[in-house]
């Protein structure tokens, strides 16, 4: 994986956003990987394909990437309603999240499986101006906080690469959550990245149980709430997950990750694109790209 990002292919757009996304989309084109088969590239799909910016040849699992200069822990994506509709009918694609560094390579990439995607880590943004071209959309806000851990692979951290089959092997022991129906796994997914908030590898159901008030907020409709965590609980269990060592005690060795409790985001980066925002014209641009200059202007 070369980290480097080739920025020729944004010479040609005058936006920001537009060159970040040609450049990226063809970097991802040249060094992507299915993490979910052995298939060592995926295929960029056409430019029409509503969120879907790349597919496995092999599995067929598609792919959206969002790239940007700060990592953060929110990620804009498109209108709320289409977003939850692809949760409940667990179309949602595998979503890479790149973050590229003042010299445009690549600093973090982080891949979301499918099917960590709660309808409590979709945030709606306020609707469009009366003003707007879209008047009323509602777009949304993807929280990776509110996403657990182990849905939350790192591919690069902090500019180390991590191997191929490191991340298949993550991959892989997540996977089992797939097979939960889409319309239960919200709160699978819930319970689970509650846990992590007791910051300990073993805990007890009393424990779990401390979190009925929070759970209670994002499944409104629900009134057994404890009943519901005793059943997410064994659901983890079955998909591997986690441990039954004692009647009403738990254990789970991803409890206690490094990345877990908060501090699975890495320091944000600058922007780097400001550079191109604004040059005099496309073409003393494009000459500047050629002469290799470009990157002195950051
Ligand atoms: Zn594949």
């Amino acid at each position: 994986m070369n980290l480097q990002i080739d920025i020729a292919p944004g010479v040609a757009y005058e936006s920001p956003s537009q060159i970040v996304r040609t450049c990226t989309e063809a970097w991802g084109a040249a060094n992507f990987y299915c993490p979910a088969c052995s298939r060592s590239s995926l295929a960029q799909t056409p430019a029409n394909r509503k969120a879907v910016d790349y597919a496995c040849d092999s599995c067929a699992s598609v792919f959206q990437l969002k790239s940007r200069a700060n990592l953060g822990d929110r990620v804009v994506d498109a209108a709320h309603s289409a977003m939850i509709t692809a949760i409940r009918s667990d179309s949602v694609p595998n979503l890479f999240v790149l973050n590229y560094d003042a010299l445009w390579r690549v600093r973090n990439l982080l891949l979301v499986p499918s099917f960590f995607f709660a309808e409590s880590c979709v945030v709606a943004r306020p609707p469009l101006s009366p003003n707007a071209r879209r008047a009323g959309w509602i777009g949304c806000e993807i929280h990776l906080n509110r996403i657990a851990p182990e849905g939350k692979l790192w591919v690069v951290r902090e500019s180390s690469v991590v191997s191929p089959s490191e991340v298949r092997r993550q991959y892989e022991t997540i996977r089992p959550l797939s097979q939960v129906a889409a319309s239960a796994r919200g709160w699978t997914l819930d319970v689970l990245n509650a846990l992590h908030k007791i910051g300990r590898q073993e805990f007890t159901l009393d424990e779990a149980y401390a979190f009925e008030a929070e759970l209670a907020v994002l499944h409104p409709n629900n009134n057994n709430v404890r009943p519901k965590i005793r059943q997410q609980l064994q659901v983890l269990r079955d998909a591997g997950l986690l441990e039954f060592v004692a009647p009403g005690k738990y254990r789970s060795d991803d409890l206690r990750s490094a990345y877990a409790h908060g501090r699975d985001s890495p320091p944000a980066t600058r922007l780097a694109h400001v550079a191109l925002r604004g040059s005099p014209s496309r073409r003393s641009r494009r000459r500047r790209v050629r002469r290799g200059r470009v990157l002195l202007a950051f």
